[in-house]
């Protein structure tokens, strides 16, 4: 390959010319590794972008009948295997394609260890050669059935689970494949919509923003009278956060560019409960006491930061902070507190890892309730050493995810040295 810059498509053509099904970039001992030379721009690629942050292993397939190309990023192994969603999602080019893939391991990485979970993080994208809606029927089906077995060739390093654009359904072909699928349907043992537990779980954290913020600290006060929260998408876990605001006595505006959603809002809110906001830019300036980002990632920017005029950020939302570190500090800098995301929005990873250790509604629960000590916890620290929540986030997801499992160790790198060994990149699945 010459270029990093050229399309998925162009990237699994090329692939095929070479004779290539499979290829990995691993860090064994700080040493990267590239499966082969033909991959050269990749490996460099990964090894100089900012979002390579000393990842374990990026590990890719191709299958052509379906044209799809299949990626897996391990960011780190200590606490178990790298877990973190599937998505299936088109991107304009390689780079795209690698930099969201890495991306998104590091932040499920964080946000597992932070939850305390016997798993590291990771992961993975589909890239269909069609819009993910229009891929359906038998075609969807082999999609599927191949990435379950590209995941079951990786022999446990990573355990999958749902994300954009991926059903249960879809899950249980995964799934028909290999053992390292979590999010499967109920039926079989899965844990179904997790949304309801994310909600509950952004709320315990916005709670104790507000108590924090009161100098409070007791989660069974649950009362938001007089608050004004503005909420930005109310979806699954926003409409749910949404209910329990509006059941704790605050007043919500929403913002949502769903015709459905609002006329469902319209009927069974009042306008004393609920409002609607129909200009993003006016919503986004609107004087409140907390916004509750529910929608779509890198929505605090350069723009919004400067006009926001609320005293607490809490919401669900994944990468709200369009750069972790700048915006984080430019919050601080204008005394906005913000609960990371990846703290608050855990429970839906939370009730997934029950999949694996048995599941267990009171373990739920309490961690429901964790996320409350955490985040205040979280917001005491960092105010101690006035460094942004996020920042002092980082610093704990960092040591936390360095702890190794107490039975198996860091035995994902171990399996990852072992797929080196055997060839992994030249054995057809
Ligand atoms: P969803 O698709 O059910 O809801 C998203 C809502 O946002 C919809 O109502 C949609 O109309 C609206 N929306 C889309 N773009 C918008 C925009 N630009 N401005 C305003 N509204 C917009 O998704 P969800 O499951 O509720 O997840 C919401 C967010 O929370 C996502 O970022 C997701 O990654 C994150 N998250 C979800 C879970 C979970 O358990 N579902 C867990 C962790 C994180």
């Amino acid at each position: 390959m010459k270029s990093t810059s050229i399309s998925p498509q162009e990237f699994i053509q090329f692939m095929e010319a070479e004779g290539l099904k499979k290829g990995y970039v691993i860090n064994l001992d700080g040493k990267l590794i590239v499966s082969n030379d033909a991959f050269l721009p990749l490996f460099r690629f990964i090894q100089t972008s900012p979002d390579y942050k000393e990842h374990e292993g990026v590990f890719w397939e191709i299958e052509a009948e379906t044209g799809s190309l299949y990626v897996v990023a391990i960011h780190r192994t200590n606490r178990g295997a790298g877990q973190g969603g599937t998505r299936l999602k088109q991107y304009p080019t390689v780079e795209n394609l690698f930099t969201d893939a890495l991306r998104l391991a590091k932040g499920m990485n964080d946000k597992n260890a932070c939850a305390g979970l016997w798993w590291g993080g990771g992961k993975s994208i589909i890239h269909p050669n069609e819009h993910p809606r229009a891929l359906a029927g038998e075609k969807r089906e082999r999609v599927f059935k191949h990435f379950g077995l590209f995941i079951a060739s990786l022999n446990g390093a990573y355990v999958c689970a749902e994300d954009m654009n991926v059903t249960p359904n879809d899950l249980r072909i995964v799934h028909a494949h290999n053992r390292y699928t979590t999010c499967v349907p109920e039926e079989i043992g899965g844990s179904a919509n997790p949304s309801g537990f994310t909600a509950r779980g952004v709320f315990m954290g916005l709670l104790a923003g507000v108590h924090f913020m009161e100098g409070k600290a007791d989660k069974t006060v649950i009362d938001l009278s007089g608050k004004h929260v503005l909420l930005q998408g109310a979806g699954n876990v926003g409409w749910a956060l949404m209910e329990e605001i509006v059941a704790a006595g605050g007043r919500v505006t929403v913002f949502d560019i769903s015709d459905v959603t609002k006329s469902a809002i319209r009927a069974k809110f009042t306008t004393d409960q609920v409002q609607i906001e129909e200009d993003i830019t006016t919503f986004y300036g609107l004087e409140a006491d907390i916004f509750a980002p529910c929608a779509i990632g890198a929505i605090l920017n350069d723009e919004t930061i400067p006009n926001l005029k609320v005293k607490l950020i809490a919401g669900a939302a994944n990468n709200q902070l369009k750069d972790s570190i700048a915006h984080a500090e430019a919050l601080h800098e204008r005394g906005i507190l913000y609960l990371p995301d990846f703290i608050i929005n855990r429970m839906g990873i939370v009730n997934c890892a029950n999949e694996q250790y048995g599941y267990l509604l009171d373990t739920i629960e309490e961690k429901i309730l964790e996320v409350y000590d955490f985040s205040h916890h979280l917001l005491q620290k960092s105010k101690e050493m006035d460094i942004s929540p996020e920042l002092k986030a980082m610093e704990m997801a960092e040591q936390l995810s360095r702890v190794n499992h107490p039975i198996w160790g860091h035995r994902g790198i171990k399996i990852i040295a072992q797929l080196q060994k055997d060839n992994w990149s030249l054995i057809d699945n």
